[in-house]
């Protein structure tokens, strides 16, 4: 993208900010070639990703549930941040308080240097045992058991906790982490900034951080390729890649705050 020219009205809201809020979704992870995990013909091991991101699924076909997230997990692993993780994690540098809040279960913002984040679905980056809430790194469980959930108590022991490992990601059907959703929901109503990249927000509850910001009268920044419900009420729409328009924005926004007076 072009540099990007901000008109003055918009400038200078950009520059008086102090509380910015960014809500992230899967099109900022796109050009790191994270996509759907739906593979060819949208369906793997004979079963649509749909059916496979379920608690449903996870206890009645816990290896194949298992098996669709070690793999995901590698593809995750393998990618890398792009331009517009790394955008993002310069913003905790340009305002006072900053807060990203993430619907993807990547690590991409993590390495690419972001630490104020809350990730509202989870991560791939890890599994949690599904009785007692212990955690470890996916890479290792998997690494112990890539066929079948690693069992959670210590071998031998008898004693130990008789739950098994599953991915610390938020199913379909599963509330979303509380604290997570309760610092997001605050950073919003607080917030005079927001910046929507790559999610389409339609559902809850990345509509409703959208809708509190606004009555909140923080200034709203869209950053997506097609048009969303919210396009109409944001102060500034760019029509693009989130991996070209953030990095255009920041630099903008970086450029008019370091402006005196
Ligand atoms: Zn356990």
């Amino acid at each position: 993208m072009e540099e990007l020219r901000l008109d003055a009205e918009l400038a200078a809201r950009l520059r008086r900010a102090t509380r910015a809020v960014a809500l992230a979704g899967a099109g900022v992870s796109k050009e790191s070639g994270l996509g759907t995990f739906r593979g060819a013909g949208g369906l793997w091991e004979d079963r649509r990703p749909e059916e496979l991101a379920t608690p449903e699924a996870f206890y009645r076909t816990p290896g194949k549930v298992w098996r669709w997230y070690a793999a995901r997990y590698a593809t995750a692993a393998a990618a890398a941040p792009n331009s517009a993780h790394h955008a993002l994690a310069r913003w905790e540098s340009l305002f006072p308080s900053f807060l990203l809040v993430t619907q993807n279960v990547d690590d991409l913002h993590q390495r690419a240097g972001s630490r104020r984040l809350v990730a509202l679905h989870g991560t791939l980056a890890e599994a949690v045992c599904d009785t007692c809430g212990r955690r470890r790194p996916m890479g290792e469980a998997v690494a112990a058991s890539p066929a079948e959930p690693p069992a959670c108590g210590v071998p031998g022991g008898g004693t130990g906790c008789r739950g098994r490992f599953r991915p610390a990601v938020v199913w379909f059907g599963e509330n979303l982490p509380a604290a997570a959703l309760e610092t997001a929901s605050r950073a919003a109503a607080a917030c005079d900034l927001l910046l929507v990249a790559g999610t389409s927000a339609l559902v809850y509850p990345a509509a409703g951080l959208i809708e509190t910001a606004l009555r909140a009268g923080a200034c709203v920044v869209e950053i997506n390729p097609e048009p969303t419900p919210f396009s109409r009420f944001a102060h500034l729409r760019l029509a693009a890649p989130a991996g070209a328009a953030l990095p255009a924005l920041t630099e903008a926004i970086a450029s008019c705050r370091s402006m005196t007076g």
